[in-house]
């Protein structure tokens, strides 16, 4: 499929990052939701063992990264720079969720390059980075412990990132995992979906049923066989269970000494 994806267009720079684990983390995060380009402003340490042991099949994401001296050089070709920041900081600026973010680094992945800075472990971006951003990213965590791990504020940035990605693609009628799983009456599923005329003949035979065993009272309905035409209808039943679902009314029915009431032709087959 060869369809224009934002994902090429989006880059995580990590600022300055103390421990080389949370690289290769951030890295398996990303790799996890389909972004590849990271960009590392002066690590501690990288490469190294502990990144490459944390990226765990995202090694190529590793192989592959930027690494520069300054914030300035990892963002200067980008359109639109988002940084993230666990707290508040005295100027006030744009400070927008991370649904916000991923929509906004989609419409611009279309027409330039788009940041998304992360600080560090310890103190996260200076204000004068924070300065450097268009809007800040605050993902909203339990204000009396707001700061998450470094990585794991990665794999929420790029979580949202992918599902903005894919809800455009579902709205658009791709194949995505966001779609329901298959149903009877779609391609692929095994039995042929039931017919009208099955379901409301097996609905038919469950207030009979239910009559017979004394559970439904049709002259105080109440709302029984609303309620059960409903649950059934969510299930979408096909042509097999509607058969199975019978079979068991049928049985119903003659352990409590009543008729089978299935269509003669059904009757004669066993
Ligand atoms: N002690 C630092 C937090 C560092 S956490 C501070 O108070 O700023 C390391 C990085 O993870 C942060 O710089 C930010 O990029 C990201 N991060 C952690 N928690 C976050 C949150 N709640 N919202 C947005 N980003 C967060």
């Amino acid at each position: 499929m060869t369809q224009y994806d934002p994902h090429a267009h989006i880059r995580i720079v990590l600022v300055e990052t103390s421990h080389s684990g949370n690289i290769g983390a951030a890295a398996r995060a990303m790799k996890n939701m389909g972004l590849s380009n990271l960009y590392l402003v002066n690590p501690a340490s990288f490469p190294d063992e502990a990144s490459y042991a944390r990226s765990s099949g995202a090694s190529e994401i590793l192989d592959r990264a930027t690494v520069v001296d300054t914030l300035d050089e990892a963002i200067a070709d980008c359109a639109l720079v988002m940084g993230t920041s666990a707290r508040g900081r005295k100027v006030p600026w744009p400070v927008i969720p991370p649904t916000d973010c991923a929509e906004r680094a989609a419409e611009q992945a279309g027409n330039g390059e788009v940041a998304l800075v992360f600080g560090r472990e310890n103190s996260g971006l200076s204000n004068e980075e924070l300065q450097r951003c268009h809007y800040h990213i605050h993902i909203p965590s339990n204000p009396d412990y707001s700061s998450l791990n470094l990585a794991m504020a990665v794999q929420v940035i790029c979580y949202e990132v992918r599902m903005h990605h894919l809800k455009r693609l579902d709205a658009q009628g791709e194949e995505t995992a966001l779609r329901p799983v298959l149903q009877p009456g779609d391609e692929g599923w095994d039995i042929k979906a039931a017919s009208v005329n099955d379901v409301e003949g097996f609905f038919g035979h469950l207030e009979d049923v239910l009559v017979d065993i004394d559970f439904h009272r049709r002259e105080n309905p109440r709302q029984l066989m609303t309620r059960l035409r409903r649950l059934f209808q969510r299930a979408h039943l096909d042509q097999m269970e509607i058969n199975i679902l019978r079979g068991i009314l049928t049985a119903v029915q003659k352990s409590a000494g009543g008729a089978d009431r299935r269509p003669e032709a059904e009757q004669e087959q066993e």
